[in-house]
């Protein structure tokens, strides 16, 4: 394919790289969790509990699963960011940064550097208060693995006396110091999202950005609709305009078009983002 070698030599000639990874690369959680023996067993839509305690509990699993190493959806999907990563590395693309849309953090756990890398759509590893006391977000982990301490202490083929573990994994919720209610995990579309979530990296890629002014770059567009414009699409293409040494390479296999402005720094791609990225580590 052409259009495919022209996408490589570009990436090949530039000096830095920034790559967005779009919501098509996000795996949705009941993708995972639909595999998980242990979530199939609990039974979780009869349960006693409020619907933010039942998140509580899928997003423990959904850790765990992240963290275990043994969940397949999850370890092809790391499979490729970690071939993607070599791709560049191999190329000798040391300076580079990651934008993603996705918030199932599986990138996280990539070989992409972490602190070259911002999730603007949230992240499992933060919580906040679901009725917006504060913007504080706190730590989730010891959360997730309280829940799944509980979760495994009952767990025997299938769970034994569920009443008593519902109980529990009630008392184990986080709450709000504030309001006292259960806090939710800070992704975009929970209530009250808060952005100091991401503030810190957000900060990081601005002044990255900055030094890339007038410098070869390319961005690399990948599966990104319009869900959330303001993230990946509308940056890159200001940044596309602004640098006269940028190539954008949008990759969408129902948006792909590129307007007129920016026409000739850009490589419009009819194609999944997954697919082109499957195809150029070969
Ligand atoms: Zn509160």
């Amino acid at each position: 394919m052409e259009l495919l070698a022209q996408c490589k030599e570009k990436i090949n000639e530039a000096d830095i790289v920034l790559v967005g990874f779009g919501k098509e690369f996000n795996i949705k959680r009941e993708d995972i969790l639909k595999s998980e023996k242990r979530y199939l067993n609990l039974d979780l839509d009869n349960a006693c509990l409020s619907d933010l305690e039942k998140e509580w509990i899928e997003l423990s699993i959904m850790y765990d699963c992240l963290n275990s190493g043994k969940c397949d959806i999850i370890e092809e999907r790391k499979k490729l960011y970690n071939n993607i990563q070599k791709y560049l590395s191999d190329l000798g693309k040391s300076n580079y940064f990651v934008v993603t849309t996705c918030f199932d953090d599986i990138i996280t756990y990539s070989e992409f550097d972490n602190d070259r890398m911002v999730a603007p759509c949230g992240t499992l590893k933060y919580m906040k208060c679901d009725k917006g006391c504060f913007k504080h977000v706190y730590d989730t982990p010891v959360v997730f693995d309280n829940i799944n301490s509980i979760l495994n202490k009952y767990y025997e083929d299938t769970y034994v006396d569920k009443d008593n573990m519902w109980k529990e994994l009630s008392d184990a919720m986080p709450q709000c110091p504030m309001c006292k209610q259960v806090m939710s995990i800070n992704i975009v579309k929970t209530n009250n999202y808060s952005e100091e979530g991401y503030r810190e990296s957000w900060d990081s890629y601005m002044s990255w950005l900055q030094k890339t002014l007038n410098r070869k770059l390319v961005m690399l567009e990948l599966g990104e609709g319009f869900d959330t414009p303001t993230v990946i699409r509308w940056p890159f293409e200001k940044v596309a305009t602004v640098n006269n040494k940028a190539t954008l390479i949008r990759v969408n296999d129902k948006v792909w078009q590129i307007s007129e402005d920016i026409e000739a720094k850009a490589i419009p791609v009819n194609m999944s983002g997954v697919a082109f990225a499957e195809e150029i580590i070969k």
